[in-house]
């Protein structure tokens, strides 16, 4: 009997700790992934404490995750051991449902949720749905690829989606886990891009990022500086602050739109790191290894991981 090291939480808000699991062989339409590495994300957090609906304990958080198919179920086409790919939030479709049939794959109305419905990334093996697969593209590894699944394919997918066009005005809210990789795609999509940050610390960095402009919304009135920049096209907003958004959103021009955080399918998740690798963006990561699990996952609640805590087993080629 082959075992594998897994984090699990035995009950809401319990404490994230590391067990051995029996490896199994996937059932039909699901591949078996060795984990790479897996990002600490914020949403972590709802499923640790029990606030998913139907979730079931103990229960294994992770959805940003990176690593090599390493066995394939019975019908699984398309794919082969030893390819490198990526898995989000969105954990598989039932492609029968109204919304797949009209390939509104994230509407599914089975959706299922990886680190909810099955067992996420904390560990060294995961099972899904092979429709919740997307390529990693060379040049692109496994621990940059990892915080991309979530964090980067939301800020992706929500700055193509708008109205905004090369050279138009688009402000970050926030520089932090998503914010600082929406500062770099918004610049390498053309955007000429704000970055409204707390602080002087944070205004550098975005200014490194990218950034052609920097309001600190500590010191400054955001919305004045949005409209003397000419207003902005697209207030995309990373931080869940209520008083943040409101404070901005007087800064938004002609057609303005206020963008939250809409998820995206394992295309848009193929399409977020392809857009990374060709564009040379990466976040920024502390690495610990999956057994510091716990101490990664407190670093990311208390907001002081710079930006995201990615965990690596010993399969993790840099
Ligand atoms: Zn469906
Ligand atoms: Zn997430």
């Amino acid at each position: 009997m082959t075992t594998f090291r897994a984090v699990q939480v035995t009950s809401p808000q319990g404490r994230l700790a590391l067990v051995d699991r029996t490896l199994t062989d996937p059932a039909p339409g699901t591949v078996r992934v060795a984990v790479e590495a897996c990002g600490i994300c914020h949403s972590d957090a709802i499923f640790v404490d029990g606030q998913w609906p139907g979730l079931q304990f103990p229960l294994t958080p992770g959805h940003e995750i990176a690593g090599r198919i390493d066995a394939l179920g019975a019908g699984v086409q398309g794919w082969r051991e030893g390819e490198r790919v990526a898995i989000g939030a969105s954990g598989g479709y039932c492609e029968q449902c109204r919304s797949c049939r009209r390939g509104e794959l994230v509407h599914c109305e089975a959706r299922m949720v990886t680190g909810a419905t099955f067992p996420g990334g904390f560990a060294e093996y995961v099972v899904a749905p092979a429709n919740a697969l997307a390529r990693i593209p060379d040049g692109l590894s496994a621990v940059d690829a990892a915080p991309l699944a979530c964090a980067g394919l939301t800020m992706f997918n929500s700055l193509r989606r708008t109205g905004a066009g090369p050279g138009d005005l688009v402000a970050i809210l926030g520089i932090g886990g998503l914010g600082h990789l929406g500062v770099q795609f918004a610049v390498k999509m053309g955007f000429r891009t704000v970055a409204i940050a707390r602080g002087p610390e944070k205004s550098h960095l975005a200014r490194e990022l990218g950034a052609h402009h920097c309001i600190d919304s500590l010191t400054s009135d955001v919305a004045s500086e949005l409209q003397s920049l000419g207003g902005a096209r697209v207030i995309a907003a990373t931080a869940t602050n209520a008083e943040a958004i409101s404070a901005a959103i007087g800064g938004l021009g002609l057609h303005g739109e206020l963008r939250g955080h809409p998820v995206g399918d394992s295309n848009d998740l193929e399409d977020t790191l392809n857009f990374a690798a060709l564009q040379g963006i990466k976040p920024m990561v502390e690495v610990l290894p999956l057994e510091k699990a716990a101490d990664g996952y407190q670093r990311m609640l208390a907001n002081q991981a710079r930006f995201r805590v990615v965990l690596t087993t010993a399969d993790t080629d840099r």
